[in-house]
């Protein structure tokens, strides 16, 4: 059986819709009960393959929320995290993804320090970020939309927000490898990261966001930020595709312009339905069939049998573990959402 750790998008999100996820007493409660909530398995269900295997998930609700982040509830967040993780391994999944602010969480508290969960003793080797598919999936929703759409990649500057991030590399990685993108943008806050992604792609620009973006015929946001940005779209080149992979979205607003596409960036739909309720809570606009690719890496170890943590630590994603992981997708019947 497999697993899937989840958020929700904030605390407004988790308010009106704690009733549906079975904690009808906290729709009225601020951040002090979330913080204060444990983890629960609150969805059960099976996947079917085109194959024709049907394989057993459980999706645990983590109770963590973005403004933990931002209210500086550090410790908090980190214990969401570790009880969840903890939860998951005593319900005996097999293998469990970690879902948006999960495996950032970790990864930015360095959480590895922290086997013991009372008198859990965490099996790492069981949990995977999902980064691996998610930065498959992002890269293909970019080739096949971009086509779609007549835009050229041979002639194209595509810039990425996040780029030094895990999922960010890892589609820097592929464009610069398996396409012709004419010219990478590398955007992120941290200098030294952006330098030492620039030297190991041998190129890129590093740019500031407010520069970059004029200047993109795509744009790639997959920045780690609790809460999204305005952006005007008279600024941005026309017509300009935007792949918001973000959870919660990096764009704060929606973007009004009819050349400007603004794509939900790391989601893939199904072939078959699936019997869950937790893909309506997060407003997937076909609930039954669409999830984010994190979610589906999950799925696809559970589907291969590769118990193991397939996607793990930082910027490690390889072009052939993105190949490996995009055959599995292919195989069981995933495809990335190509409309908005
Ligand atoms: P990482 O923490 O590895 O990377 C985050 C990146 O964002 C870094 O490059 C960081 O660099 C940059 N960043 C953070 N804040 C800002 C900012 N204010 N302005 C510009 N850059 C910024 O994150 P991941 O790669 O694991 O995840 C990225 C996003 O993808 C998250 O929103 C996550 O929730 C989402 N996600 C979506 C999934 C899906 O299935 N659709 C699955 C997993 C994650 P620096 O700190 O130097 O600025």
């Amino acid at each position: 059986m497999f697993g899937l750790i989840g958020h929700l998008t904030s605390l407004e999100h988790a308010q009106q819709v704690a009733e549906a996820l079975g904690y009808p007493e906290y729709a009225n409660q601020g951040l002090d009960f979330w913080c204060a909530a444990p983890p629960q398995i609150v969805d059960h269900f099976h996947v079917t393959s085109v194959t024709g295997q049907i394989i057993e998930g459980k999706y645990v609700e983590s109770c963590f929320l973005p403004e933990m982040l931002v209210n500086r509830r550090i410790k908090a967040a980190i214990r969401k995290i570790l009880n969840a993780m903890a939860l998951a391994q005593k319900a005996d999944l097999n293998i469990t993804a970690l879902g948006g602010f999960s495996s950032i969480i970790f990864e930015e508290f360095n959480l590895k320090e922290n086997k013991q969960v009372r008198n859990v003793e965490l099996e790492f080797e069981r949990f995977t970020t999902g980064n691996t598919h998610t930065a498959y999936i992002i890269c293909r929703q970019l080739e096949q939309v971009s086509a779609q759409l007549g835009l050229d990649l041979s002639q194209a500057t595509v810039a990425v927000c996040g780029a030094t991030g895990d999922i960010g590399s890892a589609v820097c990685r592929w464009l610069d490898q398996k396409t012709d993108v004419a010219e990478l943008l590398l955007i992120a806050r941290n200098q030294e990261r952006l330098q030492g992604l620039q030297a190991e792609l041998g190129r890129g620009k590093i740019m500031e966001l407010e520069e970059a973006l004029p200047q993109a015929d795509i744009i790639v946001w997959v920045a780690s930020m609790p809460k999204g940005v305005e952006i005007n779209p008279e600024t941005l080149k026309k017509p300009c595709l935007i792949i918001d992979g973000g959870y919660p979205k990096n764009l704060g607003t929606q973007v009004q312009h009819p050349d400007v596409y603004v794509l939900k960036g790391g989601i893939v739909e199904h072939s078959l339905d699936i019997d869950w309720k937790i893909m309506e809570i997060v407003s997937m606009d076909i609930p039954s069939r669409q999830m984010f690719a994190c979610f589906a890496e999950g799925i696809l170890l559970e589907f291969e049998g590769w118990h193991t943590n397939f996607s793990w630590g930082r910027n490690q994603i390889s072009v052939p573990k993105m190949e490996q992981i995009g055959e599995a997708s292919l195989k069981h019947g995933f495809r990335p959402l190509l409309s908005w």
